[in-house]
């Protein structure tokens, strides 16, 4: 591992405009940075140099880990396999609540990272007979050139590719990338554009239409929702999220509450009550959504996939590991039910 840059590797960045006095807009992701001279976006990642932006997050990750998937958490996306999981330093958000700060509010060379191009990553996950890499970790949008070019390599090694995203990201950038994407964990974190701003910096709107795209695209998708006590805990919310999601097709979809812990600039809020997940759940089911699950809360029996048909248990999980699984060809094995998701 290193410290510096790893500067032959610096390259153009996608999705760049030029403006006039040497500045460049970014327009990879909705907050459309104004660049100057020699500055970089609000992500960390992307510097004007002479009038050209350029990448800094490009073949130099951070964080490196063989992980089960269900921790990304996709619970209906191969279930029991292992993902090499990846991610450079810099985020286009400012969560309040975020737990990776220190590697998503830095820049890629301010943090020990590895040299490690896309052939490489590939080439690592295959000599551990791992058949999917999961983007991660902080946002892959920021390290855009390098997921993508990892992600069209992987496919033409036959394996899966995976993104856990806030889902901040432009349309075309995006619709570019689908094609060499297999599955999208998106954090969708309330339901309440002022709110958005407060606790991620970013907004709303922006992160409806990247699920809609996914879903059109056909990128397997499930949706992470953190309940932060006193940000996006009020019942009404989560209520018109999930009301938006059965209206726009997406009952279908994994839905994961998960558990807020206190991090970063939220140290003394309390971790969320277990009563709030599960009235976040009863208001889910209520709505409509078929499969929900508690995240970061083992042993209640929350993150168990039932059939929605038959009712009976199909997936045992516990914490992250897989203890029984009835879903055969894809479908219920007692009711023969289709049940949605990339089962192998
Ligand atoms: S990707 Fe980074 S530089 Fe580009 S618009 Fe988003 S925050 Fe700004």
């Amino acid at each position: 591992m290193n410290t510096s840059i790893a500067s032959d590797w610096i390259q153009p960045a996608l999705y760049q405009q030029p403006l006039e006095n040497g500045m460049v807009k970014c327009v990879l992701c909705p907050h459309q940075c104004m660049v100057h001279e020699g500055k970089t976006g609000l992500c960390h990642t992307r510097q004007n140099i002479n009038g050209v932006l350029f990448t800094l997050a490009y073949a130099n990750p951070c964080s490196l880990n063989v992980d089960p998937i269900e921790k990304k958490p996709l619970f209906h996306f191969l279930p029991g396999s292992k993902i090499f999981s990846l991610a450079t330093a810099g985020c286009n958000f400012k969560c309040l609540n975020c737990q990776n700060w220190e590697i998503s509010q830095s820049s890629p060379q301010e943090v020990i990272h590895y040299d490690l191009l896309p052939e490489a990553v590939v080439e690592l996950a295959s000599n551990r007979q791992i058949a999917s890499i999961a983007f991660t970790y902080t946002e892959p949008t920021v390290f855009y050139e390098y997921v993508y070019d990892t992600a069209k390599l992987a496919h033409q090694k036959n394996m899966k590719t995976v993104i856990v995203s806030n889902g901040y990201i432009n349309e075309k950038p995006l619709l570019d990338l689908c094609p060499f994407l297999d599955a999208a964990n998106i954090d969708l974190k309330c339901f309440d554009n002022h709110l958005y701003r407060k606790l991620t910096g970013g907004s709303l709107e922006p992160v409806l239409k990247t699920l809609k795209i996914l879903k059109e695209q056909g990128v397997w998708l499930e949706i992470t929702n953190l309940i932060v006590p006193t940000y996006s805990d009020a019942p009404e919310m989560i209520e018109n999220m999930c009301k938006w999601l059965v209206d726009n097709g997406f009952e279908d979809i994994p839905l994961h509450f998960s558990r807020f812990f206190p991090a970063n600039q939220l140290p003394d809020l309390p971790p969320t009550p277990i009563k709030t997940l599960l009235a976040a759940r009863e208001i889910a089911q209520t709505a409509g959504m078929k499969y929900v699950y508690v995240g970061n809360v083992p042993a209640l029996g929350y993150e168990n996939t039932f059939c929605p048909s038959c009712k009976k248990l199909l997936i045992e999980r516990t914490g992250f590991t897989v203890n029984k699984n009835f879903i055969n060809d894809g479908k219920c094995l007692f009711c023969h039910t289709p049940i949605p998701g990339v089962w192998q």
